[in-house]
């Protein structure tokens, strides 16, 4: 049997269901927010992500919808109220890239989401240590260029940019790889997808379905680069009131007669879908100047100029040279640490090092200004180390 760690801030102990550790072998934490408990952990195989409520107003435990990425198994873990909306549960022994996650149980998302599938929720986003620079939203009528534009970008810089892949019900194009340009999927599997939580956004566009699924963009995150979307502006809209901060980018062609150059000459559709797609240009044109969710709107007349454009708004000219994340390889967390909490600061101590000794390092992880979270990672995140202790 594993370790059972109670963290009750706002209960009292003889609150508990006594079938607690029946119902939940292995490591877990129960953690009281208001009236409900949340026990985390427990099974099989260990992982953290098996959550479970008890809900005291009623006495009866509540097997919530968990939103978010799954988690890996575990050795065991720490929980600590952050406030009424999230819990961070600190793994224990574990890489660390992939030692804080949140456990969301009354944020907006968590609310969103519990009044649209009428039933309990929580969530689960990955915790990332420092502010990630802002994904970028590209949208724009079809074949103004933003496949191009994006396509240079990622060229010139292929460690800075990573791209979004996109579900969609439409066939590929000649050329066109699945799981590169798009996750071609069939209608009923990405609609199943988006009752269950697992996009960002969604929408019809020129008769298909189209969305980005919440583990595309936190691929590309947690391959420490910039995340690229290209969407359309319903997309753009719903990404814009999502936790996910972004720049938003609009692309405009220099008249509507070159868009439909463009596009015919592409060669890439047939003559009616040409059609649907320019009909549905004029209104995206409209609402990419008047909705309010584009902060930057680029005429792409000649494309090197455009180009020159878009870097200036990302801030890539004037002397920018590719970096990579700050490595994190030489930290490491002791195993079996402990963990106390001050406010917004969270003390992590003791354990053993690699090397099998104790270590000494006190670490404070700091909460203050977290950014983000479900559905994504939780941005934000500082840890400094302080000791090794014996010598301060
Ligand atoms: P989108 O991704 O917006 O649908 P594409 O990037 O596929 O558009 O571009 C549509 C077509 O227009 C492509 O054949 C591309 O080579 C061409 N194109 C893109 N930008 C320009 C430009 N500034 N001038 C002329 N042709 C362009
Ligand atoms: P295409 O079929 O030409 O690849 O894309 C058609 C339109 O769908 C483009 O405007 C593109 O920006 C948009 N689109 C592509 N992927 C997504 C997505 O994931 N979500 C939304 N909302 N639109 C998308």
């Amino acid at each position: 049997m594993g370790e059972v760690q109670n963290f009750f801030p706002e209960a009292q102990q003889d609150d508990l269901p006594t079938d607690l550790d029946l119902e939940f072998g292995g490591c877990q934490t129960t953690t009281a927010i208001g009236h409900k408990l949340y026990a985390i952990g427990g099974s099989d195989a260990g992982s953290p992500s098996c959550v479970r409520v008890f809900d005291k107003l009623i006495g009866k435990w509540i097997t919530p919808t968990v939103l978010g990425a799954n988690l890996g198994p575990s050795k065991g873990h720490y929980a600590v109220v952050l406030s009424t909306e999230r819990i961070l549960v600190l793994m224990r022994d574990s890489p660390p890239d992939d030692f804080a996650w949140f456990l969301e149980v009354d944020t907006p998302f968590v609310k969103e989401q519990r009044k649209r599938l009428e039933t309990e929720v929580v969530a689960w986003s990955k915790g990332v240590r420092g502010n990630c620079p802002k994904p970028i939203v590209i949208s724009g009528p079809s074949g103004v260029g933003k496949g191009t534009l994006i396509s240079k970008l990622m060229k010139e810089f292929p460690s800075t940019f990573g791209f979004s892949v996109s579900h969609t019900t439409r066939s590929p194009r000649v050329g066109e790889k699945d799981g590169v340009h798009y996750h071609f999927t069939e209608r009923h599997t990405m609609e199943n997808d988006i009752r269950e939580g697992k996009f960002l956004e969604s929408a019809a566009v020129h008769g298909n379905l189209y969305g980005t699924s919440i583990d595309a963009v936190e691929a590309v995150t947690d391959a420490g680069k910039r995340c690229i979307l290209d969407i359309d502006v319903q997309g753009a809209k719903s990404v814009k009131a999502s936790s996910l901060e972004a720049i938003f980018i609009f692309i405009c062609p220099p008249t509507f007669e070159e868009l439909e150059k463009r596009l015919r000459e592409r060669g890439t559709e047939t003559e009616e879908q040409i059609q649907k797609r320019l009909r549905n240009a004029k209104a995206e044109l409209e609402q990419g100047r008047s909705s309010g969710v584009f902060e930057h709107v680029l005429v792409n007349d000649d494309l090197e100029t455009c180009y020159e454009n878009l870097k200036n708004i990302l801030g890539l000219n004037d002397g920018f040279c590719e970096v990579n994340p700050p490595a994190l390889k030489n930290f490491e967390l002791p195993a079996g640490y402990l963990v106390l909490q001050l406010e917004q600061k969270v003390l992590i101590y003791g354990g053993t090092t690699s090397l099998g000794k104790p270590s000494s390092v006190l670490y404070i992880l700091d909460v203050s200004t977290l950014k983000g979270g479900a559905p994504g990672r939780t941005r934000g995140l500082k840890l400094h180390e302080v000791g090794p202790l014996a010598d301060i």
